[in-house]
């Protein structure tokens, strides 16, 4: 089977090999008898499954002893609350910053305000130059030069990946330099996790939805300092206090089993392509071919300050609004689905994320050049 390519930026593309080992395991987990959705999250056969999904996800990230890796549920948006209530308690002031870079991290700055004393550290609300560049907002990332931290926060939040606007930051600082060596950096990786290696001891805690990057919909990734638990507000409720969740390694209560199956498949599907510095080689090469093209193009543009373009959501827009309707439909016609950019940012967005084969970009970019071609 042909299957089409699909740009999607989450529930995203799995690796056809993952759908294809768990469509012949659906009736008979290896001789169990059972679905991995029939089976008990307390039993030998899931116990197998979880510890090996955490284990190969360490060893992917190298992710040191000391921090835990927790699956839970909540979805990054839910993470945007369990992260404070975690977390902003850790320092009398009970404060936290937060840097503003897209869609994402502002949703994440409003929900903490509930939770205690939130500061804005930076912001790319404002169009601005940017390295001599004239750039829109929410196009750049704030220079951490600029950032202001304030020594008595809990932590430094910041969204590595903003899945909407197409703007990703890797050089986490160490915000022992910023002024604040007692901060804990957080950050939310959901769209970029495992697209190449991470620095994870730059940060306190990471956090990722899994369905962008990794899996379906329904698990969330933490991965967290043990030195930063045990400072949970009193109103958190149990299921999602890490210390709790550690403790029970991610069974506290029932877990999304089938989704932590999947995440394990994927995550062995990534040590066969290499790890996340070959997929990082691949991602740099499917990335560098659809920005060079577009970059060539009067027809689309990416408005995107270049040091800064994700490799994972690229953003586009046609020269004309009237072709996006004739664009999408032609798109779908040749087999390349979910290209429509997000409502606030408009025009398309092709999210290439570890699954998608450049094989896929290359037949998008060739689309698009035959699309150029006939309505140039
Ligand atoms: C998708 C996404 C979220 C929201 O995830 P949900 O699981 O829908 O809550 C949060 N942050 C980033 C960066 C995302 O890409």
């Amino acid at each position: 089977m042909n299957r089409p390519y699909n740009f999607s930026a989450g529930p995203a593309v799995l690796p056809e090999a993952v759908l294809q080992q768990a469509a012949a395991e659906m009736l008979d987990w290896h001789g169990s008898g059972m679905s991995v959705m029939e089976m008990s999250h307390r039993g030998r056969h899931f116990e197998q499954i979880c510890d090996e999904a955490e284990a190969d996800l360490r060893e992917l990230l190298s992710i040191p002893d000391d921090y835990a890796v927790l699956f839970l549920q909540g979805g990054g948006l839910g993470e945007n609350a369990i992260a404070p209530m975690n977390l902003i308690g850790l320092r009398a002031a009970h404060a936290a910053d937060y840097v503003l870079s897209g869609s994402w991290s502002v949703k994440s700055c409003a929900e903490a305000r509930r939770y205690g004393d939130v500061a804005v550290a930076a912001t790319a609300e404002q169009a601005a130059v940017v390295d001599g560049a004239q750039q829109g907002p929410w196009t750049y990332m704030p220079d951490p030069a600029s950032w202001r931290v304030r020594p008595q926060a809990s932590y430094l939040h910041l969204c590595s990946n903003e899945t909407i606007g197409g703007v990703e930051f890797m050089d986490w600082p160490d915000l022992a330099a910023l002024g604040a060596p007692d901060t804990a950096l957080t950050v939310d990786a959901s769209s970029h996790i495992l697209s190449r290696p991470m620095d994870v001891r730059r940060a306190g805690l990471i956090y990722a939805g899994a369905q962008k990057n990794i899996g379906p919909a329904g698990l969330t990734i933490v991965i967290v300092r043990k030195d930063l638990l045990g400072h949970a507000l009193p109103i958190c409720p149990s299921a999602f206090d890490y210390t709790i969740v550690a403790k029970e390694r991610s069974r506290f209560n029932t877990p999304p089993t089938y989704a932590i199956y999947i995440a394990g498949l994927v995550f062995k599907w990534l040590k066969q392509q290499g790890g996340v510095a070959a997929m990082e080689a691949a991602n740099v090469a499917k990335a560098g071919l659809l920005y060079d093209y577009l970059d060539g193009s009067s027809f689309y543009r990416n408005p995107v300050h270049r040091p800064v373009r994700s490799r994972m959501n690229v953003p586009f827009m046609l020269r004309d609004d009237a072709l996006n309707a004739p664009f999408l439909q032609a798109a779908e016609a040749a087999h390349l689905l979910q290209l429509k950019g997000h409502k606030s940012v408009g025009g398309m967005r092709a999210s290439i994320y570890n699954a998608m084969s450049i094989e896929g970009v290359r037949a998008l970019v060739d689309f698009m050049k035959e699309f150029e071609r006939s309505h140039g």
